[in-house]
């Protein structure tokens, strides 16, 4: 089923507004994501008609709160295909979910001398709370490079494993580069040397039908905002094996069985995980936010990017002095580039004054930008609200740059 494209866009205020007196075209959709008005009404209409906080009162409103938040938490059981509804804990983010992983994981499974594998490639929130963790516990981060195309070298991945290896933690797309990494292949090797795998799932979850049991990863994460949902809302979704031996990463409210002023006992998963008020009205617009995307559904979403990322690549590549980083044979619709010796603050800050949003700077993966030698790229990244006139506008502003350049 084709995209009907004007329903869409009319969906999203924040697109039908003038930027610097021009139409706007918003190509910042890795960072976050424009919320559709079902998802902006939702959040009105809870506050309207029913805020009141979670699982601890007997009041109607709490009631309704609770029901509200606690259907989400199916709804996102069956938008991965979890097995279960209990692996399924509500975070601030994509950071929020490794960092609980990388100190809860750690404190059950990590010791000195262990070692925790990342890619090269990775966002540095996928990166620094495992150097933390490192440091904490005396262990040692490997690393899968990737090669010039974009691509993870697979064949490093065997010489990585071995019975020290306790996780690892890989990207399903690069938020710089657009490549989607080979998460299954790579999640079937780990198991084969029982070490389980966390994938970072920030750049995937919008672009592609997401099944957990499938993959068979042990932990996947993502953040609402990037999936057309408010900020500070995040689910990690992690194997009940895991979470039941894993501690809690903080304590407060919540998540606790019984309290003396001796001794604590916690509530099982997930509310062990879900220490003091929840952002139980993210979690709600994040519910309307799957209603929409399935609504579209995601096959579609993925076929529509695909022509945009196959139209825009085409048409940047005929731009002479014009080059692409990240050229993976499997990519989502991100495109970063750069424009002969022009750095990439001043090609975005003239796209702007165009009325075109892009991303500048090295994208939180400067390891990425010191392999290519680049201090960071320019970065245009699509969603399904994007048009081939989008890319035309892009294409016309960065001749446009050129020409005050040359
Ligand atoms: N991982 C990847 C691949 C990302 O692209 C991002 C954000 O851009 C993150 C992690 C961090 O997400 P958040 O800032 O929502 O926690």
């Amino acid at each position: 089923m084709p995209i009907d494209i004007n329903k869409i866009r009319s969906e999203f205020p924040i697109l039908n507004q003038k930027i610097h007196g021009k139409d706007y075209v918003y190509l910042d959709n890795g960072a976050t994501t424009q919320k559709p008005i079902q998802v902006i009404d939702a959040v009105s209409d809870f506050y309207k008609n029913t805020n009141s906080n979670i699982h601890r009162g007997v009041h109607h409103l709490s009631d309704l709160s609770t029901k509200a938040y606690e259907a989400v938490r199916s709804k996102v059981q069956n938008f991965i295909n979890a097995e279960q509804e209990q692996e399924i804990i509500f975070t601030k983010g994509t950071t929020d979910s490794i960092n609980l992983v990388a100190f809860s994981f750690g404190e059950r499974y990590i010791n000195t001398g262990d070692e925790i594998i990342i890619s090269a490639m990775e966002h540095h929130s996928n990166l620094v709370p495992w150097q933390m963790l490192c440091e904490r516990k005396g262990a040692n981060l490997r690393v899968l490079p990737f090669n010039k195309n974009g691509e993870l070298e697979m064949d490093k991945l065997p010489g990585l494993l071995n019975d020290k290896t306790k996780l690892l933690a890989v990207t399903h797309v690069s938020n710089s580069l657009g490549t989607i990494n080979p998460v299954k292949e790579i999640i079937e090797q780990a198991h084969k040397a029982n070490v389980p795998v966390l994938i970072d799932g920030a750049q995937s979850i919008q672009h592609s039908i997401i099944d957990v049991q499938d993959l068979d990863c042990d932990f996947y994460v993502f953040s609402g905002h990037k999936i057309y949902a408010e900020t500070g809302i995040g689910v990690l979704y992690g194997k009940e094996k895991y979470l039941k031996e894993m501690p809690p990463y903080q304590g407060g409210g919540d998540m606790v069985d019984h309290v003396t002023l001796e001794k604590t006992t916690y509530l099982d998963a997930p509310f062990k995980f879900e220490a003091g008020t929840a952002n139980y009205v993210g979690a709600v617009s994040l519910g309307v936010a799957i209603d929409y995307i399935n609504d579209i559904g995601l096959k579609n979403i993925a076929e529509y990017e695909a022509e945009l990322l196959q139209y825009a690549t085409a048409e940047l590549e005929k731009i002479e002095g014009l080059t692409i980083y990240g050229k993976a044979k499997h990519k989502t619709a991100t495109i970063s580039f750069l424009l002969d010796k022009i750095h990439h603050y001043d090609t975005g800050m003239i796209l702007d004054k165009l009325g075109i949003a892009v991303r500048t700077g090295s994208h939180c993966t400067q390891p990425i930008m010191d392999f290519l030698d680049i201090t960071g790229t320019v970065r245009a990244s699509f969603a399904f609200y994007n048009t081939k006139n989008d890319v035309d506008r892009l294409v016309a502003g960065i001749l446009k740059v050129k020409e005050m350049f040359a």
